[in-house]
């Protein structure tokens, strides 16, 4: 789950990272009594899951009160990479000397968790990457050992900051960054930048935080965090239904019972020449309510043209899937195409039941390549 900056910030505050005072906007003219609040410059900063929001003009500095609360009649409603600005950021304007990157992540190669620290910040990171790599400072800490002090120490040397005070204050943010990732199980979290003031304070300007979905049970608090509104409209019924279901663009919609399974199907669907809708998951069972509820939310996508059904029968047996279509198609209506894939234990019998009841826009197909090339045929 990504966090929006506000939120990841209202975590760094939690665990004692230096970050300017702010407050949450709606309309302009909660962004101007957030102004007169904060007194002085402020910074107006649109509130997305997305980044490079400064080059979208979704980051503006207001003089006074008025000033912010024209930059917010500005930046709300403002398209950035497809999300619509909904909410404000205003922040007590920073005077900015430097801008550092630090970032804390996971490195899968080495399964340790990974810092990198950079004096060149305030770019994209992939910039900096290919442009100076020599410039980006790398440190892996191993998490069984756990973080040691000297490690930062090492980090930010390596990274060329030489200013004592610097260094000193850049030592505790690693520390407790470190902290912040591992207690929030995040999977990254990125200050970018990571400014110096004039006065030679460090503090981080900007949050990119994103939390493990599968421990957000042990963060009430986070996972609370969650926009429903910032998700597809399929995606959020999915969330109420229990489906395990995420959107794509393209509109062929996939069924499967096994994330590997689905995600080969996306492929084959690929090899066939067409784009997948979705992916979606009916994990082991294949009762008619859990096809029923994944159907409902795969054709409440209007792309959709078709509908590939690929089961491969294990644990749960072939003829048990096909009952379970039969009694969700006499409980639905679907206009799209469906084309089903039977395979594994009892698919024979599956495969009888579904030729017997032979439902008018129901195809089934013998292996996986000639269901997709079906289903990529009748969506066209
Ligand atoms: P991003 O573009 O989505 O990464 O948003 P950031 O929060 O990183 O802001 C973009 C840029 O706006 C930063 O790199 C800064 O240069 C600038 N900026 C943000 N906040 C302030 C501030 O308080 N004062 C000044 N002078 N510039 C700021
Ligand atoms: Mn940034």
């Amino acid at each position: 789950m990504d966090l929006y900056e506000h939120q990841g910030k209202e975590l760094f505050r939690r665990f004692g990272i230096p970050v300017s005072e702010g407050r949450l906007a709606t309309t302009p003219a909660e962004a101007r009594a957030a102004a007169e609040e904060l007194q002085g410059q402020v910074v107006v900063k649109a509130q997305v899951l997305t980044g490079g929001r400064g080059k979208a003009g979704g980051v503006k500095l207001a003089e006074d009160p008025t000033d912010a609360e024209r930059k917010a009649e500005e930046i709300l409603g403002l398209d950035i990479n497809g999300h619509v600005v909904r909410k404000l950021w205003i922040e007590r304007a920073s005077e900015i000397a430097k801008e550092y990157y630090l970032s804390v992540t996971f490195d899968r190669g080495t399964k340790t968790v990974l810092f990198m620290l950079t004096t060149e910040g305030g770019v994209e990171i992939e910039e900096v990457a290919a442009r100076s790599p020599e410039a980006l400072a790398r440190l892996h800490v191993d998490p069984l050992e756990g973080f040691q002090p000297y490690q930062a120490r090492r980090v930010i040397y390596g990274a060329g900051i030489d200013d004592p005070g610097e260094q000193k204050q850049i030592m505790a943010i690693v520390g407790k960054l470190y902290r912040c990732f591992v207690e929030s199980d995040a999977m990254l979290c990125e200050i970018n930048p990571l400014i110096v003031t004039p006065e030679g304070e460090v503090r981080a300007l900007d949050s990119k935080f994103t939390v493990d979905d599968n421990a957000l049970y042990k963060h009430e608090d986070i996972a609370a965090m969650r926009d429903p509104e910032a998700y597809p409209p399929e995606e959020r019924m999915a969330r109420e239904k229990g489906v395990t279901y995420v959107k794509l663009d393209g509109d062929v919609g996939i069924l499967g019972n096994g994330a590997g399974l689905v995600m080969s199907t996306l492929d084959v669907i690929a090899l066939a020449g067409g784009r997948p809708a979705n992916f979606c998951d009916l994990g082991g069972g294949g009762d008619a309510q859990g096809v029923v509820d994944a159907l409902e939310v795969i054709t409440a996508d209007p792309q959709v043209r078709s509908i590939l059904f690929n089961i491969f029968g294990g644990i749960t047996r072939g003829d048990e899937v096909a009952r379970g279509i039969l009694q969700a198609l006499g409980q639905m209506t679907i206009d799209q195409p469906i084309v089903v894939r039977l395979d594994g234990t009892n698919a024979e019998e599956g495969r009888e039941l579904l030729a017997e009841a032979a439902p008018a826009n129901l195809h089934v197909e013998p292996t996986m390549l000639e269901a997709a090339r079906r289903a990529v045929e009748l969506a066209e």
